[in-house]
């Protein structure tokens, strides 16, 4: 169960510490999109993500990691100065590996910010580094997830039951 518990638990990407995660030595922030950054079917995205993510990049190295098509996220990208990886398999690591060599980090110092335990989340741990599980920002999701949402309410329940994590009962 430990393996699906998030380091920190935020209602979005606009409540997050980031001075903290600085001052732990992140330097490498690693945003999921649909649901994390936008709703599925939003092709632009909204000026507040836009504003944020231009104020991240002036001392992190942000990237947008996705298992969604690299024409979606390249479009998505055009508006601030994110690289990307499309197709990234989360919770695989292969994803996770590609943005490790495109800034020679240490897995300690990247952090994957999202919406889902089962490829966020998870991919994030087996990956070992900082992980932060955000609330999604809509109910539709797309096709692909609707199996792993089933799941992960049933994972959600669970650690619920053992007192490890309760939706909308935020940690740093
Ligand atoms: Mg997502």
């Amino acid at each position: 169960m430990e393996k699906f518990r998030p380091n920190s638990y935020y209602p979005s990407i606009h409540d997050i510490n980031y001075d903290g995660l600085y001052n732990q030595k992140i330097r490498c922030l690693m945003f999921d999109l649909d649901n994390t950054l936008a709703l599925i079917d939003e092709g632009v995205p909204p000026q507040k993500v836009i504003d944020l993510m231009k104020k991240l990049n002036e001392r992190f190295d942000t990237y947008i990691i996705s298992n969604n098509s690299q024409k979606r996220i390249a479009k998505f990208c055009s508006n601030f100065d994110s690289r990307f990886v499309a197709f990234a398999l989360k919770p695989l690591s292969k994803g996770f590996k590609t943005i490790e060599k495109m800034g020679n980090y240490r897995r300690d110092e990247m952090c994957i910010i999202g919406d889902q335990l089962l490829t966020d989340v998870l991919g994030g741990k087996r990956f070992g580094c900082h992980t932060i599980l955000v609330d999604p920002l809509g109910k539709k999701d797309l096709k692909v997830t609707s199996l792993n949402r089933l799941i992960e309410r049933k994972l959600m329940k669970r650690m619920t039951k053992k007192g490890i994590w309760k939706r909308g009962e935020y940690y740093e």
